[in-house]
């Protein structure tokens, strides 16, 4: 059985007052909640993950350098994140892929140094706009799989999420049998790879757009294990719901 996660990216968004929503999810957390990771800046990390002391909220982090320490001015490494009690970050990114040049290789080595810290990578792949209409998706798909993810993946320090460049803060999400093709060839693509008992072990995420109005449709997807959420997760009171409907998926 895969666990359900419901992860949320807070982006940069949020100071010492946000910190407040952690305390309004966990008091609206369903009885049986699938696991809940919320990645905050990292400046919140440290009172984040005393924010959430007791409850069942992992944080994590939206990115880490690939050395474990050195001179990489405005960096963090893996080791510093899991020193503030985080359990996750978050890698390849198309907004750090964009912005920051981030290729499939840097996401590969982030993934390494991560594991050697005991964080569970979250690797975000996506195409754009242009790919899709391109007819491309599946290639992209494919070649971020292969460049992006080590060979020692395994389910407990690995979750993939599917993000559509083109999904991400537009409120335009894929219909679900776009959502189904994408996540049953990564499904395939993973068994092909790993063989069956990692690839279907390892936890699949669709983020892009999602809100407690399409949650429910998007879970019911068979290859959809949960979702990767920025602009709904920054409110308790938004992401609850999606963390419900998930639970009751
Ligand atoms: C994201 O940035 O990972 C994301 C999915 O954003 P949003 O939910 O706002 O589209």
């Amino acid at each position: 059985m895969r666990p359900k996660i419901a992860a949320g990216n807070w982006k940069m968004n949020g100071t010492a007052a946000a910190l407040c929503e952690l305390d309004a999810l966990s008091r609206a957390l369903p009885e049986n909640p699938p696991q809940v990771v919320i990645c905050p800046p990292s400046p919140l990390l440290f009172r984040a993950t005393d924010a959430v002391h007791g409850c069942p909220i992992q944080i994590g982090a939206q990115d880490c350098h690939a050395e474990r320490a050195g001179a990489f001015t405005g960096d963090i490494s893996a080791t510093m994140i899991a020193d503030t009690g985080a359990t996750h970050v978050i890698l390849g990114h198309s907004e750090r892929r964009d912005a920051h040049r981030e290729t499939d290789a840097d996401v590969q080595a982030k993934a390494r140094a991560a594991w050697g810290a005991n964080l569970t990578a979250i690797i975000c792949i996506g195409e754009s706009n242009a790919q899709r209409e391109a007819g491309e998706t599946l290639e992209i798909i494919g070649a971020q799989l292969d460049g992006s993810l080590p060979d020692d993946v395994t389910a407990d320090n690995t979750v993939i999420a599917y993000e559509p460049i083109w999904a991400i803060g537009t409120g335009k999400v894929p219909s679900i049998a776009q959502i189904t093709e994408v996540h049953d060839f990564i499904r395939s693509r993973l068994n092909t790879r790993f063989g069956t008992e990692i690839g279907n072990a390892l936890p699949l995420l669709y983020g892009g757009s999602v809100k407690a109005s399409n949650a429910t449709e998007i879970f019911a997807v068979e290859n959809v294990d949960g979702a990767l959420v920025g602009g709904a997760s920054l409110k308790a009171d938004d992401f609850a719901p999606i963390v419900a409907a998930l639970a009751s998926a």
